[in-house]
């Protein structure tokens, strides 16, 4: 049997991550590729290095990307700052907090759980507790931006607790980075990682990490080896340090660097900030047309990421097939619950590139037909009235 060429379909990505890659993206990691020790590449590694700092908000300078995934970020943070036998409090509020604990466990420390309830905020009077009842720990770990449930949680608040009681922090940005503000070393944060494929609308399979001075200095310190030979900063810090003696470690993904490199350059020429404006704006845009098709959302108003809309399923509606119709008549992918909030909710992501309001009328359009065949009712044409509206509120359209 002879295999042909893939061709994947045109999809418009509304899901969790990964979002649309935007053109300027997808054509730069096609272009040329050349070793990863030549000379000119070590200068594009630089700029990355210097952007990255840029979207991190911060000056230090073991700010790099993983050479794999988010999550390969999430256990570089958790392999090189802790150590056996230590314990570390972790902040659960969803799935990924869910992954901080076995991360914690897998590097044979021990965790002491701060669980909320999917849907709600990490509490901070809760997190107090458990550092006051717990002195001896050298870690707070929490998620920023919750993708499993659409929540934001007070990495500010939480960092100034985290050095009350003299822990350092382990931030999960993946989902937040570029998409709300963050703001690394204004908010004091020791160890941060995030991903490529959301709100920086990158290919996946990178993480940017960023490392505060005195991560770095208890990660040189450390009195047993990093068990993961990958991922060991000691060794990475050789291939990605400052200056120009680079040492082989792997082979960079060359061609994914390129990637990240026009996506970096892209958020710097928009600007941080208004990347920042533009997602919370488009967020009320959707809002607006949800709402007026009688659709709610699962979080407080306070609590809302506006990349990632955790909606309320009405009753009576089979939610998966709703997914499926998107999909299969309108090319548009949303999520489905995870966990506890499986078959509770869509999630419906506006990240990046894909943060636009042609996305926005897309969706809405769909949802509407698809639902109102499906027996729901609403007002026809409301949503888009709605959008109207809101954009004309934010002074995006002239009267
Ligand atoms: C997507 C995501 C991850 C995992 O990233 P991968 O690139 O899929 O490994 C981790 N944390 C959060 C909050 C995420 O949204």
């Amino acid at each position: 049997m002879t295999i042909s060429s893939f061709n994947p379909p045109i999809r418009t990505l509304m899901g969790p991550g990964p979002s649309d890659v935007h053109p300027r993206i997808l054509s730069a990691m096609a272009r040329p590729t050349i070793g990863h020790l030549d000379p000119q590449f070590v200068v594009m590694m630089d700029e990355i290095k210097q952007l990255l700092q840029y979207v991190f908000q911060t000056k230090n300078e073991l700010t790099i990307p993983v050479s794999a995934p988010g999550s390969a970020g999430m256990e570089t943070c958790f392999v090189n700052l802790i150590e056996p036998g230590e314990k570390v409090v972790v902040c659960q509020n969803g799935a990924f907090g869910g992954r901080m604990k076995e991360n914690v466990e897998r590097v044979g420390a021990s965790p002491i759980m701060v669980e909320d309830e999917w849907g709600k905020a990490i509490d901070l009077n809760k997190v107090e507790d458990a550092l006051k009842a717990n002195p001896d720990a050298s870690v707070l770990a929490f998620v920023h931006a919750e993708t499993s449930t659409g929540v934001q949680s007070d990495a500010k608040a939480l960092c100034e607790l985290a050095r009350k009681y003299d822990c350092l922090t382990i931030v999960d940005a993946v989902t937040s980075l570029t998409g709300t503000p963050l703001k690394v070393d204004e908010w004091g944060i020791d160890a941060i990682y995030s991903g490529t494929q959301k709100c920086m609308s990158c290919t996946p399979g990178l993480s940017p990490v960023s490392f505060s001075d005195k991560a770095v200095e208890r990660i040189k310190s450390r009195k047993q080896k990093v068990q993961s030979w990958f991922l060991d900063l000691n060794l990475v810090m050789g291939y990605w340090g400052a200056g120009a003696k680079r040492a082989y470690h792997h082979t960079a993904p060359i061609n994914p660097l390129y990637a990240l490199h026009e996506a970096l350059v892209m958020v710097q020429d928009e600007g941080l900030e208004n990347a920042w404006v533009r997602h919370d704006q488009n967020h009320h845009v959707l809002r607006a047309g949800l709402e007026a098709m009688g659709l709610r959302f699962l979080v407080n108003e306070a609590d809302r990421l506006p990349q990632l809309n955790a909606v309320l399923i009405p009753k009576g509606i089979d939610e998966a097939a709703v997914r499926a119709r998107l999909l299969n008549q309108y090319n548009l992918e949303i999520g489905a619950g995870l966990g506890s909030l499986a078959g509770k909710v869509w999630r419906i992501g506006l990240m990046g590139y894909a943060s636009n309001v042609n996305n926005i009328l897309l969706c809405l359009t769909a949802l509407e037909a698809t639902l109102t065949d499906m027996g729901y009712s609403c007002d026809s044409g409301a949503a888009a009235q709605a959008v109207n509206a809101k954009l004309r509120e934010q002074n995006r359209i002239s009267a």
